[in-house]
């Protein structure tokens, strides 16, 4: 069973493919928008159309594999942004004519939690999703994944490229704004926004954005990013005590953050939870993630889909 997975939801044009027993290849290619720009829809949508055909040469190269031996085709077909959804089921309706192959919908989401919980063996944990357009606190309970806290904005990776917007830098800022942050000790303070167990990242970005003229940009970054992961980990923690999960697991492009990473490790351990991250080729969107999913959730595979450009993490019903 060979399982052909698409990712195309933001930025990244993404195939990977997974077997019976593993993930045999996952290749990718990523927009760039202009210098100074956030992601346009559209444009990032162009770039798809164009590097699709190559990226899936090049997955089914990595394993000396024809298109004929795919078996299932698995699509994140949300959520995301609408152009950018259109093209990866657009190669996925494509495939399933000429192949006469089926095609599972996958949340983009899941497929970031499955994987992660694939790779660090992971078996019941409390999850903190962040990557760049979700922030998501949950974990699994009767056939769903259930959301504990999440942003009502922008997502902290978003966030993080905000800011480093704001200070000419290019995408993706967020490992920039860490390399600038590790630079610093010094905190200038900023709004620190949790409601109840949900955050809030715009005010917080908008008040870094303004600090350019008083201070450097090595404490902008420092101060910025020990509110926005503080933020984080808080509710993070009070999760943990409550649902008293005894693994916590990292996931999304923001997992490649050190600092998140430290904080996470601290608290968990405070908590007697172990800590998981995966392998950095699995944080950030990818293909893998995808055709790892389509063929975990097989049984839920069309003849024809659609783009579900709002899909919440919660509305998928799970294996168990
Ligand atoms: P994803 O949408 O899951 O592919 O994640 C992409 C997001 O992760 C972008 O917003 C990046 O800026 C962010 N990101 C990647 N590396 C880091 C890092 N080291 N620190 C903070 N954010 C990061
Ligand atoms: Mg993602």
């Amino acid at each position: 069973m060979n399982c052909l997975g698409i990712e195309s939801t933001a930025h990244t044009l993404g195939i990977g493919i997974a077997n019976q027993e593993d993930i045999i290849a996952n290749e990718k290619d990523v927009y760039k928008p202009e210098e100074g720009k956030g992601i346009i829809p559209r444009e990032a949508a162009e770039h798809h159309k164009e590097v699709k055909k190559e990226v899936l040469k090049k997955a089914l190269k990595e394993d000396e594999m024809e298109k004929e031996d795919i078996d299932i085709i698995a699509v994140a077909n949300g959520p995301g942004l609408p152009p950018c959804l259109l093209q990866g089921v657009g190669l996925a309706r494509e495939l399933s004519k000429e192949l006469e192959i089926k095609i599972v919908p996958v949340n983009h989401c899941i497929a970031h939690i499955e994987v992660a919980k694939k790779e660090t063996n992971a078996e019941d944990p409390l999850v903190q999703y962040v990557s760049g357009g979700n922030t998501q606190i949950l974990s699994h309970a009767d056939g769903r994944y259930r959301i504990y806290g999440e942003t009502l904005d922008i997502g902290i990776g978003n966030a993080f490229d905000k800011l480093a917007r704001s200070m000419g830098l290019e995408m993706p800022g967020g490992p920039k704004i860490m390399k600038l942050a590790e630079k610093s000790n010094k905190y200038i303070e900023l709004p620190y926004t949790v409601k109840g167990m949900d955050l809030s990242f715009s005010g917080l970005v908008t008040q870094a954005s303004k600090k350019h003229e008083e201070h450097e940009k090595e404490h902008i970054a420092n101060s910025f990013q020990e509110t926005a992961l503080s933020m984080l980990v808080e509710v993070t923690e009070r999760a943990l005590a409550h649902t008293k999960k005894e693994e916590l697991l990292l996931t999304g492009g923001v997992a490649l953050n050190k600092r998140l990473r430290e904080m996470d490790g601290k608290m968990a351990e405070e908590h007697e939870a172990s800590f998981h991250v995966p392998q950095n080729e699995y944080c950030g969107d990818n293909g893998a993630m995808i055709a790892y999913t389509g063929r975990l959730y097989r049984e839920k595979a069309e003849k024809e889909i659609d783009i579900k450009p709002r899909w919440r993490t919660n509305q998928y019903k799970t294996n168990k």
